[in-house]
This record gives C-alpha cells, structure tokens and sequence, in this order.
C-alpha cells in the first residue's frame, strides 16, 4: 500500500484544527491555502473578519487544548490574557452596571490573529504536515462515487491535481466545494440559513498606559447590552457594545446592531461610540490612541449545509464555516470549528475503513453537535421581522421571541449571580457545553430563575440589581456577600 495522505482546504482555524487531527493518521498531510501566511500575527486577505473581536469560549478552548496540548499556555506566552469576565469584565445590562463577582468562568482574551499565529506555530512543528501557501483550490477530483483529491492554481497560473485518500473543506463562508461536487454528480447539500443582518463596526486602540487610567477604570473589558427600554432613544442604545481587550495593551472597540446601518467613517464611529448608552464607554474610546481604519462588515448571516441530508460524499468532510457559519454574536465559529476536527479524530482513532459508513457516522456526529450552537442562534435570531433565510419563523413566533428573548436573558444574569447552579448551568451553554433544549428542561435551573424574579419582586435579592449606568461601573467585589457560592472553588 501506498502512503497515505489527506489534504486540508484552507489554512485558517478550522484547517489548522484539522490538520492537527490528521497528522497521527496519515503519512503526509497538506494544508493549501490561497494567501501567503505571515510569520507573526497580522490580518491577511483571506481572513477580514480579524479585524473583529473573537471569544474563544470554553468549550472551543478545550477542544483546541486537546488537539494541541498545551495550547492555553502557549496563548498565555504569546500575550493572551486569562480573566474572568464576571470580575474583570462590566456588564451594562437592562438594571444598568452589573455587581461584580466571581465565579467559575475564565476566558483567554486576544485577537484573532494571535489565537491563529498560535495555531500555525503548532502546526508548523508536526512533521507530517506540509503548507503550501500562495495556491488556490480550484476543484475536486473525483472516481468511482468518491472524492480523490483536489485541483489548485499556483500563483503562477500552472495547474496541479493531488491525489488524496481525505480531502477536509475547510474554506470558510465562501466555499466553493458543494458546487465542486454537484457538477460531479452529487446533490447540492440542503442550505438553512437566516440572515438578521447583523452589522459589526470595529476600530482598534492603544489604550492609555495603567498609571494614567482614572481608578474608577478597574475592568479589563466593557459590555454594553441594547437597551430594554420602549420610549424613543438614540440608535446606539440599540447597539451590542464591546470594548474587547487583547494583547499589546490594546482593545477592539466594537459596536453590533441587528439591522442598522452602522459607521464606516472615523467621524461617524467616534460620535456613535458617544451615543451608546454607557458615558464610560465613549470616555475610555476617547481615552486611548487610535491604531487601525473603521472595519465594517456584514457577512455574518447564519447557514447551514445540511450534508447530513444528503448521500454522504466518500473521501470528504466539510468543517468550520464551510458547513456552518453562524451569526458571531454569539461567538460559535472557532469552537463549532475544533469540535468538528475532534469528532473526525474520534473517528480516525476507531481504525474504521473510509467508507459510506464512517462518513455516515461522522456527518450524524456532526450534525448532533452543531445542532447546539444553530438552535441559540435561532433562539434570537428569530426574533427580527427582517431577518431572511429559510428558518423565518411565524409572525406570532417572532413576536414571543421579540418579547421575551432579552428579558430572559436578563432574568438568567441576574439568578446566576445568586445561585450557583443557574450560574454552571447557564455557563455551560452559553459555552456549548450543554444544550439550550436540556437548560430549559432543567427543572432545578427553571425554579433557581423564577425564584430569584420573585425574590427581586419582593426586594429580597442578597445584591443589588444593577448600579446607574450614567456613573462609572462600580467595582465593588459581591463575591462574599452570596451565600452558598463556593470562594475556593473560584479561587482554585
Ligand atoms: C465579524 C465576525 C466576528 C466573529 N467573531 C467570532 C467570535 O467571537 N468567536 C468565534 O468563535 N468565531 C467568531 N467568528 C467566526 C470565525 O471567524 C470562524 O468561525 C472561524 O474563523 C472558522 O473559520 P474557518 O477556518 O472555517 O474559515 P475562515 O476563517 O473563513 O478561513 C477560510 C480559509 O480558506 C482560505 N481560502 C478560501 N478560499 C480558498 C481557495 N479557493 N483556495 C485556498 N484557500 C482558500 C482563506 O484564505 C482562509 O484562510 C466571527 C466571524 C465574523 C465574520
């Protein structure tokens, strides 16, 4: 037998999570991508959405841990930052600034493009991967009802075929591999999609030196919910705010709106960023240095290539945005991504031949896995009349998702400060380590969030609600103040 060999498409976060997993398995893995790669962490072409902040939840932490060990330390080395949003983040929620305290959730904060340096870095020290930079993927080849390798143009126009025994889409959004495959023969993969457009508008910043921070700036990272309130306001009070911190001392201020039109102008985003409803979050904007242009975009519509409803295609699996892009307000990407890679290397470990039956098995994994994180970016997405896409809903389900998808969502924030297990089981999913479907079956996690409504109801809630939003978030720590919470579970 010959030596066997797989070949990655596109050397971005899910490419790279894929070659990680091929390498143990195949003699020779080839990762092609279109841009030429840079050494350090630096936007390129082929991936604009950099330019936007990127929460690496937990679960994708994990997963990407496990591909890569030692990968949350190498982030560190590289100028992440471990926090924990509930004490080093401000929240401005419907009450107005959150109460701090601690719980069990950390998060490593960086830019994106640190996150994929990172990922490169350890790809480029497996001996059996290859990049080849600088060439686009053209076509699939194809014999006998299975993929055999792919087609690619060099830079410098000559055309080149490679065999391979597993071929991995990993081309993002914009992938052209479903169109390969029907003019080969296959049906096209069902598409689900619904587009709320979501508007992102993103500038990068150099924030102050420490010392010349006013005291009252204690949080690391600000969050700016819209605002629940009916009567007539400024746009921006519409908005998703961030003011997201990565390395270098640096921050992504960015403002999200579902529908909106949205700043491309430096004038124009700086008067906005002073509209959101928060006065800190356009002080501390005027208080750092711009670094970068005003980055807007729009490609941020949920879709889904339901391959798993069609004849599985012999020799390929489609990870990451190739399959399933999500709206990234909810930060679903990178993590769906390194799940996906982990459950093909599930596969891989079995020894099971490459057959109908194991892509089979991998497309029902994978469905089963991205069903998490599509059905909490339906839960909101669904709420907006001009949201597109074939997942519509009914005016009467719009209007239930309108009303009360916020509010819930408020009403959760508030329990999980109080208790503990409202706080786990809503960290879970949020990080898509457990699924909305079983959260809102939790009998213990429904009771823990209508009894904390009717303790605030009766103003018997242990913290308060929420501080005023026109002053500077409060610092004070309410850790202690919880009875119940457990300090030396949060302090390990
Ligand atoms: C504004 C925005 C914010 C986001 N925020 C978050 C977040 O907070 N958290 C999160 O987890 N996710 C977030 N995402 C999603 C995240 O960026 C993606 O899920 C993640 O990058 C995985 O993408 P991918 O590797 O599948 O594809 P991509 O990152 O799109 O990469 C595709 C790769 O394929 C290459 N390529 C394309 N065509 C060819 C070709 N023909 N030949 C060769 N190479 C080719 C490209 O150059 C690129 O390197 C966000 C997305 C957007 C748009």
């Amino acid at each position: 037998m010959g030596a066997s060999r797989a070949v990655v498409l596109g050397g971005s976060v899910a490419g790279l999570c894929a070659a990680g997993v091929l390498a143990p398995y195949f003699d020779e893995v080839v990762v092609l991508e279109r841009d030429l790669l840079p050494p350090d962490a630096e936007h390129r072409r082929g991936v604009p959405q950099s330019k936007h902040p990127h929460f690496l939840l937990n679960s994708g932490r994990r997963c990407i841990g496990e591909i890569f060990p030692g990968f949350e330390d190498d982030m560190l080395a590289a100028g992440g930052m471990m926090l924990m949003p509930s004490m080093d983040a401000a929240y401005c929620e419907k009450d107005g600034w959150a109460p701090r305290k601690a719980s069990t959730m950390t998060m490593v904060y960086s830019s994106r493009i640190l996150i994929e340096r990172v990922l490169r870095d350890r790809v480029r020290r497996l001996d059996a991967v290859t990049t080849r930079e600088g060439v686009s993927v053209t076509g699939v080849t194809t014999a006998a009802g299975r993929v055999t390798g792919v087609e690619l143009r060099e830079g410098s126009g000559a055309v080149e075929v490679i065999e391979a025994d597993l071929v991995v889409d990993a081309l993002g959004r914009g992938s052209s591999v479903p169109d390969w495959l029907h003019a080969a023969g296959w049906a096209l993969p069902p598409e689900r999609t619904l587009d709320a457009k979501v508007t992102y508008t993103s500038r990068w910043y150099q924030l102050p030196p420490a010392d010349e921070r006013p005291d009252s700036w204690w949080w690391k990272h600000l969050v700016i919910t819209p605002t629940q309130d009916k009567a007539a306001h400024p746009e921006e009070h519409d908005y998703l705010s961030n003011f997201f911190p990565i390395e270098g001392d640096r921050a992504i201020v960015c403002m999200g709106s579902w529908g909106l039109e949205m700043a491309r102008k430096p004038e124009a985003f700086e008067a906005a960023v002073d509209r959101v409803r928060a006065s800190t979050f356009g002080e501390a904007t005027a208080a750092c240095t711009p670094l970068s242009e005003v980055h807007l975009t729009r490609s941020t519509g949920n879709k889904w290539r339901r391959y798993d409803l069609v004849d599985p295609v012999e020799g390929l699996v489609a990870i990451g945005d190739s399959i399933c892009a999500f709206n990234p307000f909810y930060a679903q990407g990178m993590s769906s991504a390194a799940r996906s890679a982990l459950i093909l290397a599930e596969l891989l470990a079995t020894g099971a031949a490459r057959d109908d039956a194991f892509f089979r098995e991998f497309l029902a994994r994978q469905k089963e896995s991205l069903d998490v994180p599509w059905m909490l970016a339906m839960a909101r997405d669904q709420a907006y009349d001009f949201a597109t896409g074939t997942e519509v809903v009914a005016p009467w389900r719009r209007r239930l998702a309108a009303r009360f998808s916020w509010p819930v969502f408020n009403a959760i924030t508030a329990a999980s400060r109080e208790d503990t297990y409202v706080e786990e089981t809503f960290t879970a999913v949020f990080n898509l380590d457990r699924s909305l479907k079983e959260m809102m079956r939790d009998r213990r996690f429904l009771w823990g969030v209508a009894r904390h409504q009717v303790r605030a109801l009766l103003r018997r809630t242990t913290i308060p609600a929420g501080f005023d939003l026109g002053q500077d978030p409060p610092g004070t720590d309410y850790t202690d103040a919880v009875p119940g919470v457990n300090r030396q579970l949060v302090d390990a």
